[in-house]
């Protein structure tokens, strides 16, 4: 097949990235000519080029070393560059955008989720070692400018499809399925039907059991971070990624929410019996971790107590049994559980919570004689008698508090 040719990749850099950047892949195609490589813009920056999104990194490949490629840069530029000699490739930090150097080469996979044996190849065998068809396109970015397009991601680009470049893909490396699922959400792309059937089948064959937690959390975060993350937990579940029984839950609609939101939304997508089993599956930072338990117990607290349609004569029950939740995990709980009875339930409550405000503080109990040990119990006082209307005012408050001090004279 003739290469097809295509306009100067540089100037589309220019257009998209500033005169610095442009500038900059000179200099590199400069050096790497010299040395007598190829060079290529590859990967996903081919695709965000073609379909004129903006570009987060730029990927190159070059058919020879890239640690030599790097260093004799590094003799005329003035960047930060980080090595990774064992695999033959290096970034280059410049600003608010990484320059990701290979060296171009083709990977066999001698089981499930390994790493790869690697050998340094040509600009083809660097394609065929890529996730999707779509990622696996290449710019040659010395002369003559061309496309190489070995595994036809242009037409696949153009039709809106993710495709594999072969079956075994997600069984020798199954984080590609979370990949297929970003691509297929962020640019509302169909997944292709042999992909669909591979990757259903490597998931019925436990393809996830060979990587580790650390790495499914990765994913998952990454998943999380999509602008349309809603459709790619709509692929998580349809692909039952996790094995779990389902909640059905389908009013999740999270795309703006924030990271800890988002785990209980998918949280939220199963069974409450399997919460647990959920948990074990990753291994989130402490943050995400007491989120996510403190909503587990909030739900079970409304399994086992049911919520009571709450007004002014029976809040207090309602009262102590939440008064401890924190108020973000009971907005989790109305964004995301699927029991809309208890949802609406717990909404009132808020609701009445909400237009409660007690004046007095901490120190304004003290100062009126309150044990510092009976605080709280002081502030269950107010806030019951606010929210049941007798306390209306600071005087209200105040005369309540006296009251405590004197029933607890010793
Ligand atoms: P994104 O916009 O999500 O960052 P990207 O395509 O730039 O997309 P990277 O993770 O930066 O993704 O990877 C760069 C390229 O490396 C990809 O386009 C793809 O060609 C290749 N690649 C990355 N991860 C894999 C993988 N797990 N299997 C095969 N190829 C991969």
């Amino acid at each position: 097949m003739e290469p097809e040719m295509i306009g100067n990749p540089i100037e589309l850099i220019r257009e998209q990235l500033g005169h610095e950047y442009a500038e900059l892949l000179v200099e590199i195609t400069r050096t790497a000519t010299l040395l007598g490589f190829g060079i290529f813009i590859v990967g996903g920056t081919v695709r965000d080029l073609i379909l004129k999104r903006d570009l987060k990194d730029i990927d190159l490949s070059v058919t020879g070393d890239a640690i030599l490629l790097v260093d004799e840069v590094s003799k005329s530029l003035d960047v930060d560059i980080v090595r990774y000699r064992k695999f033959r490739t290096a970034t280059i930090k410049t600003g608010r955008i990484e320059i990701d150097v290979v060296s171009a080469r083709s990977e066999v996979y001698p089981n499930s989720g390994a790493l790869p044996e690697v050998k340094l190849g040509d600009i083809h065998d660097d394609l065929k070692r890529r996730d999707f068809t779509i990622n696996a396109m290449a710019i040659s970015i010395n002369e003559p400018y061309h496309l190489v397009d070995s595994e036809d991601g242009r037409s696949d680009l153009n039709a809106g499809t993710v495709r594999v470049l072969h079956n075994r893909s997600f069984t020798d490396d199954p984080t590609r399925l979370f990949r297929m699922f970003r691509y297929a959400s962020r640019f509302d792309f169909d997944i292709d039907e042999n992909t669909y059937i591979a990757a259903k089948s490597a998931i019925s064959k436990q393809c996830l059991a060979t990587i580790s937690k650390e790495r499914l959390t990765n994913e998952v975060l990454l998943m999380l971070e999509e602008p349309h993350v809603d459709n790619a937990f709509r692929y998580f579940i349809e692909f039952d990624v996790l094995g779990l029984p389902v909640s059905g839950n389908e009013k999740i609609s999270i795309e703006h929410t924030n990271l800890e939101f988002k785990w209980i939304a998918l949280l939220s997508m199963y069974s409450e019996d399997c919460y647990e089993q959920f948990c074990s599956m990753f291994s989130l930072d402490r943050k995400n971790t007491n989120m996510i338990k403190d909503y587990i117990d909030l739900c079970s607290l409304i399994k086992t107590n049911d919520l009571l349609a709450v007004d002014r004569t029976n809040i207090s029950a309602t009262y102590f049994l939440l008064k401890q939740v924190p108020r973000p995990v009971m907005d989790a709980y109305v964004a995301c559980h699927p029991n809309q009875l208890n949802v609406n339930m717990l909404m009132d409550y808020m609701m009445y919570t909400d237009q409660v405000k007690i004046n007095l503080d901490p120190i304004g109990l003290i100062n009126l004689g309150v044990d510092r040990h009976h605080i709280s119990d002081v502030m269950d006082i107010l806030m019951i008698g606010a929210l049941t209307g007798k306390i209306a005012s600071r005087s209200d408050e105040e005369k309540a508090v006296v009251q405590y001090v004197n029933e607890h004279k010793i």
